[in-house]
C-alpha cells in the first residue's frame, strides 16, 4: 500500500527539484474554450432528452449529450497538455489517450441521467418541485468524479522518462474543485426544471451551467497540474522547452473531436428542427382536440366528459367532513329567446350566464356546461351529524347562485330577464359514479322544470323510482300505439255565444288496463320524448278522419273538428302529405278539419312551419294558435302568423277574476286578435260568469266543463242535440 501511495504521490522521495513546466497561455484559452462549447452543445442536447416520452429516446439522447460533454472534457485536457511545455521529450500512448475519454463520458452520463429522472419524477407528478439538493450533490460528485478519473487516467498515458508524482494537497484541492464546481453546476442547471417552455431563460442557464462546467474541467485541470511535478532521472534527456513534436497525432485527435462534437450539434440541430417542427404541429392539434373533446367551444367552460372527470377526481379527494354537491341548472325557456331573437343573442346570454358563474362568490369548485343549455356547478357543503342540515345548506347556496344568474342581463342593447331551473344533489356515498351523481341531479333538474319555471329541487331516491315508471310506461305506450288497443279520441264541443255547437277538440285519452284512464297531459310529453308522438299522432290524425267521414255520412257537414298537433309531429318532412293522403282516404273534405298548434311548433324551423301552414290552407284545413298566453313570445308576433283562430288558454280564463288587471288583459288578447281578423276561442269555461264575460268581450266560441267535458264521439253526439 504504502509502495502505491509512494508511487503516486509526491511526499519528498525525491531529493533533486522538480523539472520546471512552462504553459503556452493561449492554448489554456483555447482549452478553456473547448470546454465551454463542448459543454453548451451538450445541454442543448440534453434539453431534447426532457422532451421525449418515450424511455428509450431519453436515453439515446443522454448517451449523445454525454459523449459530446465527454470529448469537450478529454479535448479541454489534451489542449491543455500541449500548452504546457517540459524540457524533455514527450509522448503520449494511443490506446490509454483514447480510453481517457470512457470515464469522462460514463461520468457524464450517470450525472444526467439522475439529474433527467429525478426532474422527470417532479413534472410527473405536477409539483413543480426542482432537482432536490441531494441528487444534485450525487449527480455533481459523479460528474466531478468522471471529470478527476479522465485527467489522471490521461496523464498515465504520458510517456516520458522523468517520473511523475503528486502533491497530495493539490490532488485533493484538484478533486475538490472538479466535484465541488460539478455540484454547482447540476444545481445551476435544476433550475430549468421550473422555467419549461421560457425559452431565452433556459438558454441563459444552459450558458451559465457551460461556463461553470467548463470552470471545473479546466479548474481540475489545471490544479492537477499543479500537484504534477515532473522528476528528472539519470536518464533523462534535457532539452530547451518548445523544441517537441510529437504532439502531432494527438493535435489531429483533437481537431477530430472538436470538429465531431460540430457535427453532433449541427446534426441534432436539424432533427431538432424537424422535431420541433411536428412537436409544435402535434402540440398544436393536441390543444385543439383537448379543446374541443373537453371544452365547450362557446363558453370555453369543461363540457359532459370532463365534468364527469372531475366528479370522480372529488369523489376521492373529497374530505371525510365534507360532501360533495352537484348543482345543475337550466335557464328557463332557452329555446324560445333563441328563435324570438336569434341565436346571436342566445350565445351571449349563454357566455353571460358563464361569466357569472365565474365570479360568483360561493366556494365553487368547478363551473361545467355538460348540454346546450344547461350548466353544472360543483361545490362541497360541511357534513354533520344531521344530513338535513347538509342538504339545506345545498339548498341555500343554490338559492343565492339563482339569485345572482336571475339578476337581467343587458344583451346588446336588450335587457333580457329570464328565470333558471335549478336540480341539486348533495352526494353522501364515495362509491356513486360521476355519472349516477349527474343523473341524480338531472333528475332533481327535470323535476323542477316539470313544477314550472325557476324552482330548485333537491335530489331524493324516489326520483329514481320515478324514472323506472316512465320507462315502464313508455314501453306500455308503445305496445298500446302498435296494437291500436286503449287509444281513442274524445270530443269537446265547442259552441258559439248562440251556445249552438260548431265543432269540437279532439281530445286522446288512453284506457289502461290496469290504471284506467291515463291523462294525456302524462303521456304526450313522454310520447313527444321519446319519439312515440310521431305513431301516436298518425294514429289520431286517422281518428279524426273517421269521425269526420262518420259525421259525412250523417249529415252533420257544418261541424269542423280541431286536433292538436306536436311539434315533432309537424315538423315531419311528409307531414302535409300524410295528412292529405288521409283525407283522400277517407273521402273527407279539409274545411272539416282544423288544426291546433302551440307555441312550441313555431319554436324550430319557423320558415317551414309557415310554408305548412300555408300549404295545408290552401287545401282547406284551418289553423288555430292553442294555449295563447302560455307561451313566451310577444302577442303581436304570435298574431302575424297565418292562423285562423286564436285560443286563450284555460289559466288565464280561470283567473280571469282575481284581478282587475287579468280581466284587462283577456280584455286586450280578444281586441287584439279581432284587429288581426282572427277568431277567439275560450277554453275552460266552467262557469256562466265566465261566459257572461267572455260573451260581452266578444269572444266568438266557447268550450269547456261549463257545457261538457271531453266525452266518447256518441256521447259527444248526444250532447250536441241538447245543446241545439
Ligand atoms: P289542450 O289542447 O289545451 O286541451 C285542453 C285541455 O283542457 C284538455 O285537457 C281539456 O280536457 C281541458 N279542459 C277543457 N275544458 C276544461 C275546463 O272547463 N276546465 C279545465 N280545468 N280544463 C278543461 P286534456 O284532454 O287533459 O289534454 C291536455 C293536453 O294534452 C291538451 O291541451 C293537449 O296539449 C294534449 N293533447 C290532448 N290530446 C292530444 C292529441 O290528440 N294530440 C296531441 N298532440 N296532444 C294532445
Ligand atoms: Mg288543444
Ligand atoms: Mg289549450
Amino acid at each position: 500500500m504504502n509502495d502505491v501511495l509512494m508511487n503516486f504521490f509526491d511526499l519528498g522521495q525525491y531529493a533533486q527539484a522538480p523539472l520546471p513546466g512552462n504553459y503556452n497561455h493561449w492554448l489554456v484559452v483555447l482549452s478553456y474554450l473547448v470546454a465551454f462549447i463542448a459543454s453548451f452543445t451538450a445541454l442543448k442536447i440534453f434539453e431534447r432528452a426532457h422532451r421525449h416520452r418515450s424511455f428509450s429516446q431519453q436515453k439515446t439522447w443522454t448517451l449523445i449529450t454525454a459523449i459530446v460533454a465527454g470529448i469537450g472534457v478529454w479535448s479541454m485536457h489534451f489542449i491543455g497538455m500541449i500548452a504546457f511545455q517540459l524540457p524533455v521529450m514527450v509522448s503520449h500512448s494511443v490506446g490509454l489517450t483514447l480510453a481517457s475519454i470512457v470515464p469522462a463520458v460514463i461520468g457524464n452520463y450517470y450525472a444526467y441521467s439522475l439529474h433527467l429522472s429525478e426532474d422527470r419524477l417532479a413534472n410527473f407528478k405536477k409539483t413543480r418541485a426542482q432537482v432536490s439538493l441531494k441528487t444534485n450533490i450525487l449527480s455533481g460528485t459523479i460528474l466531478g468524479a468522471g471529470i478527476g478519473l479522465m485527467h489522471y487516467m490521461g496523464m498515465e498515458a504520458m510517456q516520458l522518462t522523468p517520473k511523475l508524482l503528486y502533491s497530495p494537497v493539490w490532488f485533493a484541492a484538484s478533486i475538490l474543485i472538479a466535484v465541488a464546481l460539478g455540484i454547482f453546476a447540476m444545481s445551476t442547471y435544476s433550475r430549468s426544471s421550473a422555467i419549461r417552455g421560457a425559452k431565452n431563460e433556459l438558454r441563459k442557464i444552459q450558458f451559465v451551467t457551460a461556463l461553470i462546467i467548463a470552470a471545473a474541467i479546466s479548474g481540475m485541470h489545471y490544479a492537477a497540474m499543479l500537484a504534477a511535478r515532473f522528476y528528472p532521472i539519470a536518464s533523462t534527456e534535457i532539452l530547451p522547452i518548445g523544441s517537441q513534436h510529437q504532439h502531432l497525432w494527438l493535435i489531429y485527435a483533437i481537431v477530430v473531436a472538436v470538429t465531431l462534437i460540430a457535427l453532433i450539434s449541427w446534426v441534432s440541430s436539424v432533427i431538432d428542427k424537424r422535431f420541433q417542427h411536428n412537436y409544435r404541429a402535434i402540440k398544436q392539434s393536441d390543444k385543439r382536440i383537448r379543446e374541443l373533446a373537453f371544452n365547450d367551444a362557446l363558453t370555453g367552460l369543461p363540457n359532459r366528459r370532463s365534468l364527469l372527470d372531475y366528479l370522480s377526481q372529488q369523489q376521492q379527494e373529497t374530505p371525510e367532513n365534507e360532501h360533495l354537491v352537484l348543482f345543475l341548472l337550466d335557464i328557463d325557456k332557452f329555446k324560445v329567446l333563441n328563435n324570438t331573437l336569434g341565436p346571436t343573442l342566445g350565445d351571449l346570454l349563454l357566455q353571460s350566464v358563464t361569466h357569472r358563474l365565474e365570479r360568483v362568490a360561493l366556494n365553487v369548485h368547478m363551473v361545467a356546461r355538460p348540454s346546450s343549455n344547461e350548466f353544472a356547478v360543483v361545490a362541497r357543503v360541511q357534513k354533520s351529524n344531521n344530513p338535513v342540515q347538509a342538504q339545506s345548506h345545498a339548498l341555500s347556496m343554490a338559492k343565492t347562485l339563482q339569485q345572482e344568474l336571475q339578476a337581467p342581463y343587458s344583451l346588446k342593447d336588450y335587457r333580457h330577464q329570464c328565470s333558471m331551473s335549478f336540480g341539486v344533489t348533495v352526494v353522501d356515498s364515495f362509491k356513486k359514479s360521476s355519472e349516477d351523481i349527474l343523473v341524480q341531479a338531472a333528475l332533481a333538474l327535470a323535476e323542477a322544470k316539470r313544477n314550472g319555471m325557476g324552482e330548485i329541487r333537491l335530489y331524493h331516491p324516489e326520483m329514481a323510482d320515478a324514472i323506472e315508471k316512465r320507462v315502464k310506461l313508455e314501453a306500455e305506450l308503445r305496445q298500446a300505439i302498435e296494437t291500436r288497443d286503449g287509444l281513442e279520441l274524445y270530443l269537446q264541443p265547442q259552441l258559439d255565444i248562440n251556445r249552438q255547437v260548431i265543432g269540437a277538440e279532439a281530445l286522446i285519452r288512453w284506457h289502461h288496463s290496469e290504471r284506467g284512464m291515463v291523462s294525456p297531459a302524462e303521456f304526450i310529453p313522454l310520447a313527444e320524448e321519446t319519439g312515440l308522438i310521431i305513431g301516436l299522432g298518425d294514429l289520431i290524425n286517422e281518428q279524426a278522419c273517421q269521425i269526420i267521414r262518420q259525421w259525412q255520412q250523417l249529415g252533420l257537414t257544418d261541424l269542423v273538428l280541431s286536433i292538436n298537433v306536436s311539434a315533432p309531429q309537424f315538423q315531419q318532412m311528409d307531414f302535409v302529405d300524410k295528412l292529405n293522403s288521409l283525407l283522400k282516404q277517407y273521402e273527407v273534405p279539409a274545411g272539416q278539419l282544423k288544426l291546433e298548434l302551440t307555441e312550441s311548433v313555431l319554436m324550430q324551423n319557423l320558415d317551414d312551419v309557415i310554408h305548412k301552414i300555408k300549404e295545408l290552407k290552401q287545401l282547406g284545413i284551418q289553423f288555430a294558435l292553442d294555449d295563447f298566453g302560455t307561451g313566451y313570445s310577444s302577442l303581436s308576433y304570435l298574431m302575424k302568423l297565418p292562423f285562423d283562430v286564436l285560443k286563450i288558454d284555460v289559466s288565464f280564463v280561470r283567473d280571469m277574476f282575481q284581478s282587475v288587471q287579468k280581466e284587462a288583459i283577456v280584455q286586450t288578447i280578444v281586441q287584439l286578435a279581432h284587429n288581426l281578423g282572427l277568431k277567439v276561442v275560450a277554453e275552460g269555461v266552467e262557469t256562466e260568469k265566465h261566459f257572461d264575460y267572455l260573451s260581452s268581450l266578444g269572444c266568438d266560441y266557447f268550450q269547456g266543463y261549463l257545457f261538457s267535458k271531453p266525452v266518447a264521439e256518441p256521447d259527444f253526439r248526444k250532447h250536441s242535440k241538447h245543446f241545439k
